[in-house]
């Protein structure tokens, strides 16, 4: 790839609604709830669900986040990581098949002014900083 055009789309909130699990930091826990006015001790019990390994939102029933509302994100100043940085995952800047299979959904995906391939990786490198345990490599 030598470069990617994105731009996300104004009244769009396609990703939000995509099947798959929001992961969060512990940075992202202590951001959404102060956005919210909570502590995170009752945002965690409320909200998020962790492993041994990996932190993310509990779904509700009926839809993919409990912060999607409307229109929009509820949380959008503070929301995680991974809702930031989409599209520029390293799982999809680093696969063509991968980005383009995801502009099925995305609608930004294919406009705007390009961006570097260099860039676009750089960018995804926030992925990897913020979920580790997401990326790392089996040991062998
Ligand atoms: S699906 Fe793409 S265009 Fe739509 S809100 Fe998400 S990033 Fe923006
Ligand atoms: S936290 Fe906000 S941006 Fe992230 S999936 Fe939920 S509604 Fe979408």
């Amino acid at each position: 790839m030598d470069g990617l055009r994105f731009t996300c789309q104004p009244n769009c909130t396609n990703c939000c609604d995509q099947r798959g699990f929001v992961y969060l930091s512990e940075t992202d826990v202590l951001r959404a709830a102060a956005y919210v006015h909570m502590k995170p001790a009752a945002f965690e019990a409320k909200y998020v669900y962790r492993t041994r390994n990996l932190i993310r939102l509990r779904k509700p029933r009926d839809k993919q986040c409990h912060f999607l509302v409307g229109n929009g994100c509820g949380i959008h100043p503070s929301k995680p990581t991974q809702c930031r940085a989409f599209p520029f995952w390293p799982e999809l800047v680093e696969n063509r098949k991968n980005w383009n299979d995801t502009a099925k959904y995305c609608p930004g995906i294919g406009t705007g002014q390009l961006i570097q391939i260099g860039t676009a990786l750089e960018m995804a490198q926030v992925m990897k900083q913020a979920y580790p345990a997401m990326y790392e490599k089996p040991s062998k």
